[in-house]
């Protein structure tokens, strides 16, 4: 932003509280003034003001669990990630730098109250029970300001623009945490739309006339990768112990198959798709014994997307 001053504005504090006669009403410290531009975007994240004015749909989901998030010191040593499951528990641990690892808790939804009643001490014990490493460091967490509830769910909006308005990232779409895609998704929204506007202005084209490239890309893609992180959330869901070894045995599966692994982590990632068949559900299930054949690199580019896939325009105008 710093290098194209004369063309990027950055309004710190500014609010954006919505559109009035075609123009955006802003709101910096105590004065209140309007913008007017020939396209707007809104990345407000979950709940946007663009949206609303584009009068877009929003159906949310929910799930029948809730997570605390909260970060603490971790020996030097503990540097790996970590996922720890018991039939009724998750505890996923992400290691920072300084020492410190940021930890997700799962717990059913609206439990949080009452866990909150029975103090930190059982934090500490659950913490210690699943991961005694860290039964130093969560000891560590005094107050339970320190600790974030977080409430997964999810939607996709039905439309990603509306005349001269668009939306990008989570006013457009949020995923269950599970996979981490949300940035992603995030970032590749703007890439697609930053493209397309860019062309636009070289090209001295009405950006509304275009708009609807950056839809017809990026919300099937959108669509595949939130049907993904839902089954992914859903995994985690059902609290049964003959369901933690199903499920333990088809994370394995990932890992001793190649095709799954390559699959799972390019429709993941949202750089490419190459849709899971049957036959791979069935090695994911242990129904049939994993592959021994190696994915080539040459098979894996073939599924990334192309140029011509991701910016369409380019070719078609
Ligand atoms: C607790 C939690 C943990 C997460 N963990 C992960 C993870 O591990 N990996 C991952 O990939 N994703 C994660 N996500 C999802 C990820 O944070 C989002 O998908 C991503 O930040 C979306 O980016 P965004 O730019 O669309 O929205 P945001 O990051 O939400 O940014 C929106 C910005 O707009 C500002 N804003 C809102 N309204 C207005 C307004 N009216 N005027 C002016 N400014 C406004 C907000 O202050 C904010 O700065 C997590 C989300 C949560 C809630």
């Amino acid at each position: 932003g710093q290098t194209f001053e004369e063309h990027f504005h950055y309004l710190g504090g500014a609010r954006f509280l919505g559109f009035e006669k075609g123009m955006a009403k802003v709101k910096q410290k105590k004065e209140t003034f309007y913008i007017e531009a020939k396209v707007y975007i809104g990345a407000e994240g979950r709940s946007s003001p663009t949206r609303k004015a584009m009068n877009a749909d929003v159906k949310r989901k929910d799930y029948n669990h809730h997570f605390l998030t909260v970060t603490m010191p971790r020996p030097a040593s503990y540097t790996k990630g970590k996922i720890i499951t018991t039939a009724d528990r998750f505890l996923g641990l992400f290691p920072l730098p300084d020492n410190e690892v940021r930890t997700v808790y799962l717990i059913k939804a609206g439990e949080y109250k009452t866990i909150k009643e029975k103090g930190l001490e059982y934090l500490y014990q659950a913490y210690s029970e699943l991961e005694p490493e860290l039964s130093e460091g969560v000891r560590t967490i005094d107050d339970w300001k320190k600790v974030q509830l977080m409430i997964p769910y999810t939607y996709h909006v039905d439309k990603y623009y509306s005349g001269n308005l668009a939306i990008i990232g989570d006013a457009a779409h949020t995923v269950h945490p599970m996979a981490g895609e949300g940035m992603n998704l995030a970032v590749q929204d703007a890439d697609v739309l930053g493209e397309l506007l860019a062309w636009c202005k070289e090209n001295n084209e009405n950006y509304h006339e275009y708009l609807h490239y950056y839809e017809d890309v990026r919300k099937p893609r959108v669509s595949s990768l939130l049907h993904l992180s839902h089954l992914s959330a859903l995994v985690y869901s059902f609290r049964f112990e003959w369901w933690r070894k199903v499920r333990m045995r088809a994370v394995q599966r990932i890992y001793d198959d190649d095709q799954l692994h390559v699959k799972q982590m390019l429709n993941i990632s949202g750089l490419g798709a190459w849709n899971f068949n049957l036959l791979d559900r069935a090695i994911q299930g242990s129904v049939l014994p994993a592959r021994r054949k190696k994915i080539k690199d040459k098979t894996q580019w073939k599924y990334l997307f192309s140029e011509s896939e991701d910016y369409p325009w380019e070719k078609e105008n």
